[in-house]
């Protein structure tokens, strides 16, 4: 491997300076698109000699950042300047294939590829400065019965979205393209209508010539070389560019930080952390097909997901790019201050044997030879997605960036924002985005090592995997585990990772492998059937690492927290679930609060929320120094003791009174229990009698080991994550992230009986004393499904599967679990409002097949909510 390597080709875009694919000059000289926006003013510090100010400073004039200015000048916020410090496309963007993908294994992803077809289709249809953008469709061929229950799922999906996925045959493949033949492998394939491809420095070049058009204004050869954050002046930001050998800086309240490859560096230069990986990747571009050169037929891309290549037409040439090998990192301690409209060198092996296997179906490639290697930087995060919105922390700083398939994502990256920084609210919910998702442990270790470099290396070989609901990353971990780790992956816990924790997912049967996942059901299953009878019979106790805790102290407390949440607060001794709305009445996010007394109070919240509501609070907290916010308490750990026997189990530890009558449902109290001081919730997730028992982490192997010292005659079993979803499924308890986000109104998600409609004033209470008389958007529901006329082996219908009446799509699953303590198959999610009141006729989609499913009332556990309150 070799970096710098400039590239002489390439026929897919080419960095600006000289004309643009469209042949217009590409502008005049650096500095002097000013737009309206601009107007300088004197630094008073006197540290740089010119002071400029705008709103918004958008770094980096990759497609992303031109996306963002885009949208934003169309919003009308038009006071921007872009700066770039080299050409328009010097990035990544000027190298990139240009394919669209349009579907996405998530309906975000989904959203996101919709977005960009219909805005490059804008684009390319505007008479005066069209982009070019070509509709060629895609197919991808399916080797596998798992893959093609992934395909069966997708077109579900797509369907519900009002996208025509389509499942075809390898006959049907073949008549679509002229050089594609199945060898005898492939069962089926997804045909997906919309994919295209597009010219990427065409498109960024004309959306730049589209905010300037507007007054907005674009800086190129101008370098940002650190930023500042201010306080006490009417800025909030002061970003320092170098241009021609002198430095200046621009005052600022918004920073969007679109700088592709050097996201990591800008953020550094804000003090903001960012788990961003680079990894070359690379694809090559054929000969001439000499009867392509008058030919001008447009056939699909075809895109194989277990040979792991892509295949195209580009102009007379096809351009193959493939994954399937090593993930090969680059610049792991940083990117190099110079590598502009530059590539990597040629990796021939990566792409050798791939290219081998792909011939057994086009074998075209073996005749034409290779003209050009196209091996460029691309960035990832360590989960695949992109970080879109606000950094932790702090106001006005967003970032842009990890955006792996930019080119496609810039438009949804424009809109998002734009709504963001011109609304606060948007209309996707868009947290699988959020950079607030990753806390500092996703920064852990350092250089190749790190927790990001390694997991993404691990996440690229697998690029085109099936995403099966249970499929986990085994690199890079652990980073985060309670004190209990090594106790339990003694007796046989095997570990997932819930927003960098670890935590025991089941206990005993065989260890988890990627070449064993299925969408149906798996090899953990007969373990944690045992774990969830263990806890509706006798008592099991799990370590929950890592839950969200916040406390909330001082005389403005009470009344700070009344107007955060949409719901009551409880008394001194006791907890009550909570819930957090957007201003438009949308739910935010959801909270166990427990008042420990009438001016100290403790937040539990979902563990990956952990900056993000910590950002909303501070947001909210009044200035008069009456609150006391604290990130964290001193009791950092949690055992959940679950089942009939948790108090006889307890009570042989304490001689604190646990009867229902001190310790009732739904209270709080300090205990000492075997020796150890905890917090003692009386809640359950999982609708049996239980406590939760909050402790400080150095406690948590003394009071687990005591608890085992005494439990044993009483049944004590240890349960993980499986069994604790299996039992919160069974009783329909909804969670944020799974059941519900921004996209629902308490009302859909059937909060009504936690709104406090009377309290004088909360966030979000105008816009739900508006709705409350409105039918419901959608009408949350439990369902239990017969799976047996399911093709081949049973499992549970994944998120996001279609559920229809009479036929008809008109909701999804939210969460779907096989419940242990019943042995019904349950779903969670949506039905459209208007099927509130439908209780007949309702079947789910699993993996293609329509399966019979009956609508709950409640939870079809102790529906009435018996067993916790004894
Ligand atoms: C081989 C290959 C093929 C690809 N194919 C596709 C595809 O088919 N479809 C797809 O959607 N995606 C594809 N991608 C990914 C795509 O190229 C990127 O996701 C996309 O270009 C990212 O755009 P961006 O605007 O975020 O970053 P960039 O294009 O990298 O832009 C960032 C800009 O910020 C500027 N900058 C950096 N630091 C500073 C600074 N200090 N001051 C001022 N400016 C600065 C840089 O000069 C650069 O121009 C491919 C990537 C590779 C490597």
């Amino acid at each position: 491997m070799g970096v710098g390597r400039r590239a002489e080709h390439l026929g897919c875009g080419q960095p600006e300076g000289r004309r643009d694919p469209g042949g217009r000059a590409t502008g005049p000289s650096r500095h002097d698109e000013r737009g309206r926006g601009s107007r300088r003013v004197p630094d008073p510090s006197g540290a740089t000699p010119v002071i400029d100010r705008f709103e918004i400073v958008v770094i980096g004039g990759g497609a992303v950042g031109a996306s963002i200015q885009w949208h934003l000048a169309a919003a009308g916020r038009t006071d921007s300047v872009l700066i770039e410090k080299h050409e328009l496309t010097a990035g990544s963007t000027w190298h990139a294939a240009g394919n669209v993908p349009t579907f996405s294994n998530s309906w975000l992803g989904q959203r996101a590829g919709n977005y960009a077809w219909e805005t490059y289709s804008k684009l390319a249809d505007d008479p005066d400065d069209p982009i070019t953008y070509r509709h060629t469709r895609a197919f991808w061929p399916g080797h596998t019965p798992e893959r093609i229950d992934h395909f069966h799922h997708l077109v579900a999906i797509a369907t519900g979205l009002g996208f025509d996925l389509e499942i075809v045959s390898p006959a049907e493949m073949e008549a679509m393209h002229p050089y594609w033949s199945d060898d005898g492998t492939v069962i089926a394939g997804l045909l997906d209508p919309y994919e295209g491809d597009i010219d990427p420095s065409g498109l960024t070049q004309s959306l730049a010539r589209r905010s300037r058009s507007m007054g907005a204004e674009v800086r190129r050869h101008s370098r940002v070389v650190d930023i500042d954050r201010l306080e006490g002046t009417d800025a909030r930001w002061r970003v320092h560019v170098e241009s021609n050998g002198e430095i200046y800086a621009i005052d600022c309240d918004i920073v969007v930080n679109a700088a592709g490859f050097y996201g990591a560096e800008i953020s550094a230069m804000a003090g903001i952390g960012a788990p961003l990986a680079v990894l070359e990747h690379q694809y090559l571009v054929t000969g001439a097909v000499p009867e392509l050169v008058e030919n001008t037929e447009i056939f699909p891309l075809v895109r194989d997901p277990e040979i792991m290549f892509y295949l195209r037409r580009e102009n007379d040439r096809l351009l193959f790019g493939n994954y399937g090998h090593e993930g090969r990192t680059v610049w792991e301690n940083g990117a190099p201050d110079i590598f502009d409209a530059s590539l990597f060198a040629p990796d021939d092996e990566g792409i050798a044997e791939i290219a081998e296997l792909a011939m057994a179906h086009v074998p075209l490639l073996g005749e034409v030879g290779i003209a050009e290697f196209v091996n460029g930087p691309i960035t990832y995060t360590p989960d695949m997605n992109p970080l879109i919105g606000p950094a932790a922390g702090v106001e006005g700083f967003y970032q842009a960036v990890g955006v792996q398939i930019g080119i496609t994502h810039a438009a949804a990256a424009g809109k998002v924002l734009t709504e963001m920084i011109t609304g606060g609210d948007t209309e996707w919910d868009v947290w699988p985005w959020d950079p607030r998702r990753f806390g500092d442990w996703a920064l852990a270790g350092s250089g190749r090592d790190s927790y990001t470099n390694t997991r993404v290396r691990e996440m690229y070989e697998h690029q085109y995997g099936a995403p099966f609901p249970h499929r986990m990353w085994t690199s890079a971990r652990p980073v985060q585990q309670t004190a209990l780790y090594d106790t339990l992956a003694a007796k046989g816990a095997r570990f997932g990772q819930i927003a960098g924790w670890e935590r025991a997912f089941w206990f005993g049967s065989d260890e988890y492998s990627h070449d064993t996942l299925s969408y149906r059901d798996e090899h953990w299953h007969d373990a944690v059937a045992e774990e969830c009878r263990a806890v509706r019979d006798a008592v099991g106790v799990m370590d929950h690492g890592g839950f969200t805790r916040y406390e909330i102290s001082g005389p403005g407390a009470a009344d700070f927290l009344d107007r955060v949440i949409c719901t009551r607060l409880p008394g001194a001794g006791r907890v009550r679930l909570s819930y957090l709305l957007r201003p438009n009445g949308t739910v935010w996010s959801e909270a166990t609060i427990g008042r420990i007394a009438d001016d100290h109070f403790l937040w539990l919240g979902p563990t990956a929320a952990r900056e993000r509501d910590f950002d909303w609070l501070q947001q909210h907290l009044p200035d008069d120094g009456s609150v006391e916010l604290r990130l964290g308490t001193e009791r950092t750990s949690t055992l959940m003791v679950m089942g009939p026997n948790s108090r006889a189990l307890l009570s042989r530890l304490t001689d604190a009174d646990l009867s229902a009558s001190a310790a009732p449902w739904m209270s709080l109290r300090e205990i000492e229990i075997a020796g150890v001081m905890a917090t003692a919730l009386r809640v359950s997730f999982v609708g049996e009698l239980g406590w939760e028992l909050h402790v400080d982490d150095a406690d948590l192997i003394e009071l687990y080991e005591a608890l085992w010292s005494v439990g044993a005659d009483l049944g004590l079993r240890d349960f993980g994550s499986y069994a604790l979803n299996s039992m919160r499924v069974e009783k329909g308890y909804h969670g944020w992230g799974s059941e519900f986000g921004v996209e629902y109104t308490p009302f859909d998600v059937g909060l009504d009986r936690f709104l406090d409609l009377d309290k004088p004033d909360f966030i979000g209470r105008d816009a739900v004393r508006a709705m409350a008389d409105q039918p419901p958007g959608w009408s949350f529901g439990v369902w239990t499904i017969d799976p047996s006329s399911m093709p081949g082996p049973v499992g549970d219908p994944p998120p996001s599967a279609p559920i229809r009446v009479h036929g008809e799509a008109v909701g999804f699953v939210t969460s779907a679990a096989t419940g242990f303590r019943t042995g019904e198959r349950v779903c969670l999610g949506y039905v459209e409002g208007r099927h509130a009141g439908t209780t007949e006729g309702f079947t789910i989609d699993g993996y293609g097949a329509d399966l019979p499913a009956v609508r709950h009332a409640h939870g079809i556990y102790d529906p009435h909510h018996e067993r916790p309150r004894h």
